[in-house]
């Protein structure tokens, strides 16, 4: 068998920590991307992969997304992200995040954990009775809880702007958006551009969550699968990664892409075939960064919404910067926002060579 330095997912990590308690079926794992800018931060999946490697994978690329995410946002915070394989059949929660919650004290402030797919509030508060390095918590002085809302707000409002952008629209009036996953991110994004009178297509693998989006926004239900082939102004991925891959893209007809998923290209040169098809894709590490922004506000030891609302509103400056340079340079989005984060990245780490 080849060694994790030989995975193709495997860029440079700083450390990947393997985590197993036999007692209560813990298989997690642990990935510190970069800690260049700061201690690293980021969510924990809880996920059923089909396969342990799957869920290695997926920590090794969302870390390393993590990384691009924290330095766009410009936040005092590294890459990191931890993944826990869901056990087959019953297994006591509480007990697995207790065990999690070990695991990550162990990797002794490396890595700040918080909310990510599959994990709620309540996890998290299981998760701090093992270690202080953890946010995204309920009650405390600087409590946040669940990122997702912001997370929604920052990609309402970098969606907003690439309407204006693309489609010459002031606001969202009529403009067609059509969401992938109504999860906790997806739905809280529903609801403000139904508020924002956009009409709204949607599609997720729980029924119940589209009876009331039904209810809700008056949405159109489609298939999983016909997400993709929707005549629509924004496609909005907000389910897993690998929402634009090579079966997908033919049949993508939006103007924009923007959604709230992480690593929804399956691979990078699938930002510049949605360039060719004129689409603009706006980089998911930066409309997305609102939950994390949200998350170290709470690091810093007191949460301050108005300085959250600022980094928000950077957001949208982040990806007018980026959509202007790509016009510019004529490279694709991800290819620009890339290399301004990679840049940073590179700076912090010489800054702490001196
Ligand atoms: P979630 O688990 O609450 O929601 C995911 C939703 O996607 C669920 O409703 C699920 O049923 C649905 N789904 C799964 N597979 C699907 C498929 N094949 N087709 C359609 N729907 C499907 O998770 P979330 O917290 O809302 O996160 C959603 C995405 O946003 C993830 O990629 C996550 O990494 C990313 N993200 C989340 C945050 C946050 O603050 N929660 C921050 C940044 C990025």
């Amino acid at each position: 068998m080849s060694s994790i330095f030989e995975h193709p997912d495997f860029d440079d990590h700083e450390s990947v920590t393997l985590l197993r308690d036999a007692k209560c079926g813990l298989f997690g794992i642990v990935a510190v991307h970069s800690t260049a800018l700061g201690p690293a931060a980021g969510g924990t999946r809880f996920w059923r992969y089909a396969t342990p490697e799957e869920g290695i994978a997926d920590a090794l690329r969302l870390s390393r997304a993590m990384s691009l995410k924290n330095a766009m946002a410009g936040i005092p915070h590294g890459g990191g992200k931890g993944v826990i394989l869901r056990p087959e059949g019953d297994f006591d929660r509480e007990a697995l995040f207790a065990a999690y919650g070990r695991g990550v004290n162990r990797v002794g402030g490396a890595y700040y954990t918080a909310e990510d797919v599959g994990v709620s509030p309540d996890d998290m508060r299981v998760i701090r009775t093992q270690t202080p390095f953890v946010a995204g918590l309920e009650d405390g002085d600087a409590a946040s809880g669940d990122p997702s809302p912001i997370t929604a707000d920052g990609v309402f409002r970098c969606l907003k702007h690439a309407v204006k952008y693309k489609v010459g629209a002031d606001g969202l009036e009529n403009i067609r958006v059509s969401i992938q996953g109504l999860g906790h991110v997806g739905y809280s994004l529903a609801r403000h551009l139904h508020k924002s009178g956009a009409k709204l297509t949607v599609t997720d693998i729980n029924q119940a969550v589209l009876e009331q989006a039904k209810a809700e926004f008056g949405a159109k239900v489609v298939g999983p699968e016909e997400i993709y082939a929707v005549e629509t102004d924004v496609f909005a991925p907000c389910a897993l990664g690998g929402a634009i891959n090579e079966n997908t893209i033919g049949q993508i007809k939006a103007k924009i892409v923007c959604g709230g998923a992480n690593n929804q290209l399956a691979a990078p040169d699938l930002a510049s075939a949605l360039q060719s098809k004129e689409m603009l894709y706006c980089p998911d590490y930066i409309v997305n960064g609102g939950g994390i922004i949200n998350v170290a506000s709470e690091l810093s030891g007191t949460y301050d919404f108005e300085w959250v609302d600022n980094k928000l509103n950077g957001l949208v400056d982040t990806l007018k910067a980026v959509i202007s340079e790509s016009e510019l340079s004529g490279r694709d989005t991800d290819s620009v926002a890339e290399e301004i984060a990679l840049s940073r990245i590179a700076a912090a780490k010489e800054r702490l060579k001196t």
